[in-house]
């Protein structure tokens, strides 16, 4: 059982965003990564990005985009930098959405488990609090989006659908009100579970995640052209097929620890 190759951390995140955008990490959070901050700092000119948006499909693996790139051309075609990464463990949603936002390892962050409690250590909507922007989170009812990271002076929109969620995300980037937005998806997880990791069924939600991502970046270049902004397609964890034609993740294998993030740099 291999343990993952990927050298960067999914725990560099939050520190990167928030470099990126020239605020104060949250105060637990790894070091951001050198090369994602000289890439947004070569493609704004020296600038920060005033803007975020985060784009979090559920549980799309790193041999998911080896196997089926095809897949991903939408993502990829509007995506300068592609960056492998570890998850932390175990490889589980509310674990590594943790990890993602505080920039903490999952025995300080304290979800170790599939639990979906609020988050009291400092997370990057706080410290997008502190820095005066205004964050929001769009995420669907129950899922750990929308729930690890309550209790903030934020906004939330929470839907019963994807569908709605993106509708949401679409009508925000119009508004033009927020400086962070976070969008969850769990469709491709919720599929992968039910029918296995390669089933059409969940090859299908695969490539919609990667077309979601193209429309909110195809929004964004249309409504935040005065803005700097800095997109991700950022999943959480991988997964692997398991006997009866389902899916699941959770171990410490490389077929769900490895991730791929794709960014690039708007405006
Ligand atoms: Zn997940």
């Amino acid at each position: 059982m291999a343990l993952g190759y990927n050298s960067l951390s999914i725990a560099q995140v939050a520190g990167s965003v928030a470099a990126i955008l020239g605020i104060e990490p949250p105060t637990l959070a790894a070091g951001a990564s050198p090369l994602l901050v000289r890439a947004a700092r070569e493609a704004f000119h020296g600038l920060n990005a005033d803007r975020a948006f985060l784009y979090n499909p559920d549980a799309i693996a790193l041999w998911l985009f080896q196997k089926y790139t095809a897949l991903f051309e939408e993502a990829l075609l509007r995506s300068r930098l592609q960056l492998p990464l570890r998850s932390v463990m175990p490889s589980v949603t509310p674990v590594c959405f943790a990890s993602m936002y505080t920039g903490a390892q999952p025995a300080v962050h304290g979800i170790q488990a599939y639990e979906k409690p609020v988050l009291k250590i400092d997370t990057l909507f706080d410290a997008l609090l502190r820095a005066g922007k205004k964050p929001a989170i769009v995420s669907t009812t129950g899922d750990s989006v929308s729930m690890i990271f309550l209790e903030r002076e934020m906004d939330y929109f929470i839907f019963d659908t994807p569908e709605e969620c993106n509708e949401k995300a679409l009508t925000l980037i119009e508004r033009d009100e927020h400086d962070a937005i976070i969008l969850y998806n769990a469709d491709f997880d919720a599929t992968m579970h039910r029918y296995s990791p390669e089933s059409p069924e969940a090859l299908q939600k695969l490539r919609l995640n990667s077309e979601v991502f193209a429309a909110m970046h195809e929004r964004i270049g249309r409504c935040w052209q005065k803005h700097r902004t800095f997109i991700g397609y950022c999943p959480d964890h991988g997964c692997h097929a398991i006997d009866g034609g389902l899916g699941s993740h959770g171990l410490e294998v490389d077929t769900d620890m490895d991730i791929i993030h794709l960014y690039d740099f708007i405006g």
